[in-house]
Formats: structure tokens, C-alpha cells, sequence
């Protein structure tokens, strides 16, 4: 790799597990001084007359103070995670012990590692792609079946080796363009142009299926707003506590999210639904159809992605769903009817319901439906299923790129079309390689590269 950032020479040290007291605890060292710096405060062994891929067991000295008692694991470059020399101290999982052992490391020569330096060492020095070491703080970041193995396939290289079919398409074409540059003094009409049309439907199929699968993605990767609305008593505390009761999802932070309302997130097929507590809609709605105008709720439902909207189908008339559904559809809000206590409805009142046919019956307080009202979720949340397999783009930065390789695509298809000469194709298509190469990280600099890693924690 061409691209040198300031500091890349240093051996770095971080803590790779979270601060705070557990078992253990395990500091990385990486870089070339690694074997050097850990021998001087590792007495018992020469570390570096060890084989690679072996543990050391003993106390770790400084100035014939003990710091700890720890187990090494060895490294040698470019068999690591990093590409270089790395050890990685496992010690007592004390906050201070393991201040002290970083400190001692410093001491000799270490510097501490910025957020994500290890994977960025292990992207420049070829032992992932770009794509591949964002995926692995997605893998860090992931809380639900689908972003894991989201994440996972892309980190094992799905999405690159999608990228590099389409890299190596691209390459056929320019090739035939280029063919047929050669003989162009002898006007020949080369590399039929069916063919050449052919492929670029080809690629421009693969390009969109990967820019579609990104609305999937980002649901995979950021889960769902869902807004549960409705009048007061319709249910939808009971609902909430329904849907909590079995699904409630352990979640620490959502990235790219931001957290100014309270929400409650749940986890359904795999995908997180955060359910927002509509208290503040609540205030506002002695009638929520009356209120519909109300800033703050519109507000609220402008940011979720779904609008849940309970009603009491013994209190609600078709007429008010109507006019509910106006407001929706106008503001292009994707939304659910759900019509609850269905337990207790009685003859005439199921009349609102039965002009509203895709409306959802539910019975908060028997939990009936429920199961129908969580696929209705998953379906207006996706279209189709779940399919992990293949790959789904996650990434905004990668969704970018691919959107400007279309565009780019689009000119070569017109400029084939208008007939344009060969080698103005030619510098089309390497525009389309460029934006591959963004992706891939052949294309970079130094900022962006800061920028990229610096969203990861550090120790990894
Ligand atoms: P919220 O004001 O919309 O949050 O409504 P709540 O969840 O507090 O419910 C209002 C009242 O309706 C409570 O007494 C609930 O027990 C009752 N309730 C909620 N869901 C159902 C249901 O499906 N069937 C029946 N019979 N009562 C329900």
C-alpha cells in the first residue's frame, strides 16, 4: 500500500476489552518494537526466540516490581491481525493493574492507539479491504441475528468479492473498447456492440440490486422507528408491554442514531424495532384526529419510519380512520391500522373495522394477533424477507459510491449509444473503476482514512 499516514512506523498499545473490572482484561501491542518493548518487561523468556502463534505464561516486571502475572500471545508479522508483530497481553482485569502495564508499555517506547488504528494498520497493510475493516466495527456494533451475519459476510469479504466481479467486468469492457481502438485506423467496427451493451446491462443489474439492498441494509444495521399512536385508553401502553413482554432486545447503542425521545426497542425476525414513547403525542391529543396539525406530534410521526395508529374498535368510527389515513398518506408516511380490544367488540362496532380491511385485529390485554400485528411490522419494515446470504450494502459511504458508479455507467450506456468514440468510452468507464476503487479503498487519502477508522472504539 502506497499511502503512508503520520505515525504508521510506531508500535501502538491499547486496552481491546472495555474499561471497567471483569475476569480478565487484554491489551494489544502492535508494530515493530512489539517483541523488543515486552521482552524488557517480560524477564523470564526471550519472547523473540519464541515461535509465532504460542502463549507465554509469567509476571510481568518493571524495575523488579511486579505488575502483574499474565499470559502473552504471540504474533509474528505478517501473520496477525494487524499484518505486524503483535502481542497481546491477557492480565487480571483490574482497571489498575491494567493502567499500570499500558503505562509501562508507553514507558518503553509505545504510544497509545488511536480509536480503530489496529484494523487501519491491517487495511494498509493488505490484510482487508476497506469494506472489509468497516465491516468489522459493524460486526463490534452488531445486536441482532441479520446485523451480525450482515456484518460478517462482509467482513469474510462477501461484498468485496461482489465489488471485484464488477471490477472485473468493467475491465472486460474496457478491454473490448480499447481492442477496438487499436484497429480503429483500420475501421473496423470491433468488439460487436451487442455484446458490449450486453455487459453493461449486466453490470448495471448487479449495481442496482446492491443500491436497492441498502434500504434493507440500513434497517439491518439502524432497526426501525415505529411511532404507536392513538387516542388515550386505546391500549397502547398494554400493547407496548405485549410486544416488550417477549421480545424486549438487549441493546447498548444504536449507531448512527440519535437519542432525544425515550424509546423502547424490541427485536422481531431479527430486525430492532425502537417503539417511541409517544407521551409527548399523548398531551396533545384529547382527540388525535382533531390534533393531527399539531406540530410536535406531526413531528414525532415525520420521524419514524412507521406510524403505528391504535384505536378502541368500539369507539372509533370508519369516518375517523378515513380522515386519519388523508393525513397520513399525504405526509407519505408509511403506517399501520391496528384495531384493538377486539376482545370486547361488539356486533356494530366491528363496522369500523370491516371498511378498513387491511386494518390489524388485536387484543392487547389477551394477546391475540399479536403474532399477525409482528409480521405486518417485519413486512412494512422490508419488502421480502431477510436474506443474510446475500450481500446488503450497509454502509451510507458505500451506498454513495455505488449511486455515482450508476451515474457514471448511465453516461458510458448514453455515450454508446450517441456513438461517441472509443476512447471517450474508455474514460467513462475508468470513472466507473474509480468509484469501485473509493469502496475498496484503493482510491483514498489520508483524511479519509482518519475519518473512516476513527468511528471505531479503540483497541480494535
Ligand atoms: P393508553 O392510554 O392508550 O396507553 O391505554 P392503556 O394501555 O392504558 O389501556 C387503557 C385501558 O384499556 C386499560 O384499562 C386496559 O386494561 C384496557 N385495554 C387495553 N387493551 C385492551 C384489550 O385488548 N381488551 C380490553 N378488554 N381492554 C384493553
Amino acid at each position: 500500500m502506497s499511502i503512508h499516514l503520520s505515525g504508521w512506523d510506531d508500535t501502538i498499545v491499547a486496552l481491546a476489552t472495555p474499561q471497567g473490572i471483569g475476569a480478565i482484561g487484554v491489551i494489544r501491542v502492535s508494530g515493530k518494537e512489539s517483541f523488543h518493548i515486552l521482552n524488557q518487561l517480560f524477564p523470564s523468556k526471550d519472547l523473540t526466540a519464541q515461535a509465532s502463534h504460542t502463549i507465554q505464561v509469567g509476571y510481568l516486571k518493571e524495575d523488579d516490581q511486579v505488575l502483574d502475572e499474565v499470559v502473552l500471545s504471540l504474533f509474528k508479522g505478517p501473520r496477525s491481525y494487524t499484518g505486524e508483530d503483535v502481542i497481546e497481553i491477557s492480565c487480571h482485569g483490574s482497571p489498575f493493574i491494567q493502567e499500570q502495564v499500558i503505562r509501562a508499555i508507553t514507558k518503553k517506547g509505545a504510544r497509545l492507539a488511536k480509536p480503530g488504528e489496529f484494523t487501519q494498520r491491517a487495511f494498509l497493510n493488505g490484510k482487508l479491504d476497506l469494506a472489509q475493516a468497516e465491516s468489522v466495527a459493524d460486526l463490534i456494533a452488531s445486536n441482532t441475528e441479520a446485523s451480525r451475519k450482515t456484518a460478517l459476510h462482509n467482513m469474510r469479504g462477501g461484498f468485496s468479492s461482489d465489488l471485484k466481479q464488477l471490477r472485473e467486468q468493467l475491465i472486460r469492457f474496457s478491454a473490448m473498447i480499447e481492442l477496438e481502438l487499436d484497429f480503429s485506423q483500420e475501421d473496423v467496427e470491433f468488439a460487436d456492440r451487442t455484446a458490449l451493451k450486453q455487459l453493461i446491462d449486466e453490470l448495471d443489474g448487479s449495481i442496482q440490486q446492491l443500491i436497492r439492498s441498502f434500504s434493507l441494509g440500513n434497517v439491518i444495521r439502524n432497526g426501525v422507528q415505529v411511532a404507536i399512536i392513538g387516542k388515550p385508553n386505546a391500549g397502547k401502553s398494554t400493547l407496548l408491554n405485549a410486544l416488550l413482554n417477549e421480545n424486549r432486545a438487549i441493546v447498548s447503542d444504536i449507531a448512527g442514531t440519535t437519542r432525544d425521545t425515550i424509546e423502547e426497542v424490541i427485536n422481531i425476525n431479527g430486525i430492532l424495532f425502537r417503539l417511541v414513547d409517544t407521551a409527548g403525542i399523548r398531551e396533545h391529543t384529547a382527540d388525535i384526529i382533531e390534533q393531527i396539525g399539531v406540530a410536535k406530534s406531526l413531528e414525532k410521526m415525520n420521524a419514524s419510519d412507521i406510524v403505528l395508529y391504535l384505536f378502541d374498535v368500539n369507539e372509533t368510527t370508519a369516518e375517523e380512520l378515513k380522515a386519519f389515513e388523508q393525513t397520513l398518506k399525504e405526509k407519505n408516511i408509511q403506517y399501520l391500522l391496528v384495531a384493538n380490544k377486539t376482545d370486547t367488540a361488539k356486533l356494530g362496532s366491528i363496522q369500523a373495522i370491516t371498511h378498513m380491511p387491511y386494518a390489524i385485529s388485536i387484543s392487547a390485554k389477551t394477546h391475540t394477533g399479536i403474532d399477525v400485528l409482528k409480521q405486518a411490522l417485519t413486512q412494512k419494515a422490508i419488502s421480502g424477507d431477510v436474506n443474510t446470504e446475500a450481500t446488503i450494502v450497509t454502509n451510507a459511504r458505500h451506498y454513495d459510491a455505488l449511486l455515482k458508479l450508476s451515474q457514471s455507467l448511465t453516461d458510458v450506456r448514453n455515450g454508446m449509444h450517441d456513438q461517441v468514440p472509443g476512447d471517450l468510452l474508455a474514460l467513462d468507464i475508468r470513472q466507473c473503476l474509480h468509484y469501485l476503487g473509493l469502496i475498496t479503498g484503493e482510491i483514498t487519502n489520508e483524511d479519509q482514512l482518519d475519518f473512516i477508522f476513527s468511528k471505531f472504539c479503540i483497541g480494535k
